[in-house]
């Protein structure tokens, strides 16, 4: 099935990272009725286009959630209370309440008769045990169960692809969700606490070169093991998901994995420079190792992400730098 370009879509979570770019995306693939949503002041918006209708609201509210499924053929719901390691092991109340959002858009989206839901889930899904090693096994969708996902966030977004799925077996509505690893590039957080680890570092490396310190604080002891995904592939992935016919979660993720550390060098390398480490171990750090297997994907969508995380990092360490060079401002850590 092709999404009808003509069809009105609905973008939450639109002034944030991968909604700012999924707006800009369905603009570029020719799409031409798009509703933007979002709880944060228009200034705040990543990215944010004329020819959109763009709309600030809460939609942990019902009500919000009628507002911005009326009328739509297609939801992708990505508005959620969320950041890295550090916002979500000392907000677990916020990451939770975030079930009203999509339990009040999957009501809203019955109510409108929506043809597709899209939702986005995480690899925080994953249980704990499946996740003690650097050298991890890469996660097979069936890893969730037994479940043991991150406290909080993680438990949000499992009882939340449980909503979808009942919502389908129940009630008819087409949901597609997906697990993204790890999503990084330009228009993201960089800092005030909910950034995650690519852009973080890029904005330490600077920070260190600008400060001349020279130092860096890595979160750890840095031989904790991610993948990262690039946006791009985070958006084919997400496109290819709803058009398809896969009712079930699959991961959208990066099976490149690296330490911290290396993710460090990659960087040091991209801006020519090379730092003394110093290890916060006591800092929230997450699992100690977390990768995707891609089996499955490939197998349903006959694709996988494929984006290299130096060339990812490139343009990602461009972009932060170019932020912190016009606003002049974040130089010391
Ligand atoms: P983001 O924080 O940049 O964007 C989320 C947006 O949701 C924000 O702009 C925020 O203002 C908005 N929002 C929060 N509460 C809201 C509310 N009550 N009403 C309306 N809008 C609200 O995050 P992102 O990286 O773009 O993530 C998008 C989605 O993908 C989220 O659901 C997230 O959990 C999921 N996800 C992201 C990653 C990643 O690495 N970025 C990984 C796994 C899952």
């Amino acid at each position: 099935m092709k999404l009808n370009t003509s069809d009105l879509v609905v973008v939450t979570g639109a002034g944030g990272f991968i909604g700012g770019h999924l707006v800009s995306e369905l603009r570029r693939r020719g799409h031409t009725r798009v509703r933007a949503v979002d709880c944060k002041p228009f200034d705040e918006w990543y990215q944010r286009f004329d020819d959109v209708d763009n709309r600030v609201l809460d939609l942990r509210d019902a009500k919000a959630c009628e507002t911005t499924a009326r009328e739509s053929r297609y939801i992708f719901n990505l508005a959620a209370d969320m950041g890295g390691m550090g916002f979500i092991e000392m907000n677990k109340a916020a990451c939770m309440l975030t079930v009203l959002i999509n339990t009040h858009m999957l009501m809203a989206a019955r109510s409108a008769g929506t043809e597709r839901f899209f939702y986005s889930s995480s690899a925080c899904v994953y249980a704990a045990e499946k996740q003690t090693s650097a050298d991890v096994q890469p996660l097979r969708e069936e890893d969730a169960y037994p479940a043991m996902p991150e406290d909080g966030y993680g438990w949000e977004k499992l009882f939340s692809e449980r909503m979808c799925r009942h919502f389908t077996e129940d009630f008819g509505l087409t949901t597609r969700m997906a697990r993204y690893h790890n999503v990084y590039g330009p228009h993201g957080t960089y800092d005030g606490g909910r950034e995650k680890a690519p852009a973080a570092i890029c904005r330490k490396v600077i920070q260190a070169q600008r400060s001349r310190s020279n130092e860096i604080e890595i979160w750890g002891d840095g031989e904790q093991t991610r993948s990262f995904t690039y946006i791009d592939d985070c958006l084919e992935g997400t496109l290819r998901l709803t058009e398809s016919d896969v009712t079930e979660p699959i991961n959208i993720g990066s099976d490149q994995l690296v330490s911290i550390n290396q993710l460090v060098d990659i960087v040091e390398s991209i801006a020519g420079v090379k730092l003394r480490r110093r290890y916060k171990l006591d800092a929230p750090k997450g699992v100690r190792g977390r990768n995707s297997d891609n089996t499955l994907i490939k197998q349903r969508l006959e694709w996988a992400p494929s984006v290299s995380l130096e060339d990812g990092m490139r343009k990602t360490y461009e972009w932060i730098h170019q932020q912190m060079t016009t606003t002049g401002q974040r130089i010391l850590a």
